[in-house]
């Protein structure tokens, strides 16, 4: 697909106020684009750049994706437009001194200018403060784009100055749909799309050996504490906390469990809910029978309950403990 279909599928509010910037001549000199990792952001960075340049733009379509600008700007050859990115763990000074003299620079081939940080949260203060000139007195005809996954990081100097542009998540077929579209199995991509709205992250969980375990481990435990499972407080003690070993990993093992409860839930609400748990779907429907529904509401919420905890200092097996005897006690029909 050409990237602006893709965009405009993909981000259609997103594109559509540059769309209508463009046409109305109207674009601002700095935005902060802000949303998960794999949402498009890079790609519509990209696109905007392309639009300034692409010599076979129509009213339609802005971005050709394949005369000579917009080649050059997609193999990063173009000399108006900069891209900035970590170098390591964050954006340095240097860099941002080289790029600013570049920027001072007449434009080589045309008098409009491009700049594209990527990651601009891992921007150190004093990279930030060399930037801050430009984004106070824009030059005419300079447009920056910052990218980040955390906007609170930005310094509010420069985010005050920036107009922000919210990229959402993907809906969840849709982002099912991508997924397979890489190669994922249906029932696999499933269970990323309910953890994620990121492409980009639900394929890292697809090569992540931890992710399978602490999949299992999930099940295991749901199935000690509702079926003939293991003990749970004996398989918290000697498989779960080995694994999950610190407070990200655990919110994952968390949000397993959390899939699982939510799928007996669903079940219960409506015949034709297709368990995300594909696996366990048979027993995920006899516990939609045999359960109540205030006890399954009550479950997943004690489990969020614990992914809160994580933030406070408790001790992460005095805080599975405590979860374990909650979701076991009082829960089928009394
Ligand atoms: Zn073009």
């Amino acid at each position: 697909m050409e990237l602006q279909a893709e965009l405009e599928e993909l981000q259609p509010v997103v594109m559509n106020l540059f769309k209508r910037s463009k046409r109305e001549n109207r674009l601002s000199h700095g935005y902060l684009f802000h949303g998960p990792n794999g949402v498009g952001k890079k790609r519509l960075a990209l696109w905007l750049a392309q639009s300034l340049f692409c010599l076979e733009q129509t009213d339609e379509v802005q971005v050709c994706s394949h005369c000579v600008n917009c080649t050059r700007i997609a193999n990063d050859n173009h000399p108006d437009v900069h891209w900035l990115e970590p170098d390591g763990a964050s954006i340095k000074i240097d860099q941002v001194r080289e790029i600013r003299s570049e920027l001072m620079k007449q434009g080589m081939e045309s008098n409009q200018k491009v700049l594209i940080i990527d990651e601009a949260d891992k921007m150190t203060v004093q990279s930030a403060n060399s930037l801050l000139k430009f984004i106070e007195e824009p030059e005419a005809g300079t447009l920056l784009l910052f990218l980040t996954t955390n906007p609170a990081k930005i310094l509010p100097t420069i985010a005050s100055r920036l107009q922000p542009v919210a990229f959402r998540e993907l809906p969840f077929e849709q982002l099912v749909k991508k997924l397979e579209q890489v190669g994922i199995s249906q029932q696999k991509a499933r269970i990323f799309a309910s953890l994620t709205g990121s492409v980009q992250e639900a394929e890292r969980l697809n090569e992540d050996e931890f992710f399978q375990e602490a999949r299992n481990a999930s099940v295991k435990l749901y199935e000690g504490l509702h079926h003939d499972g293991p003990e749970p407080l004996i398989f918290i003690q000697e498989t779960w906390m080995p694994l999950f070993k610190d407070k990200a990993a655990l919110a994952v093992g968390l949000d397993l469990l959390l899939l699982l409860y939510r799928d007996v839930f669903h079940l219960m609400l409506g015949e034709n809910y297709e368990p995300i748990s594909a696996g366990q779907a048979e027993l995920l429907k006899r516990d939609a029978l045999r359960f109540s529904l205030q006890a399954i509401t009550q479950d997943m919420e004690t489990v969020l309950e614990a992914k809160r905890k994580l933030d406070s200092n408790m001790n992460q097996q005095l805080l599975m403990e405590e979860l374990v005897l909650k979701l076991k006690g009082g829960h089928l029909f009394a």
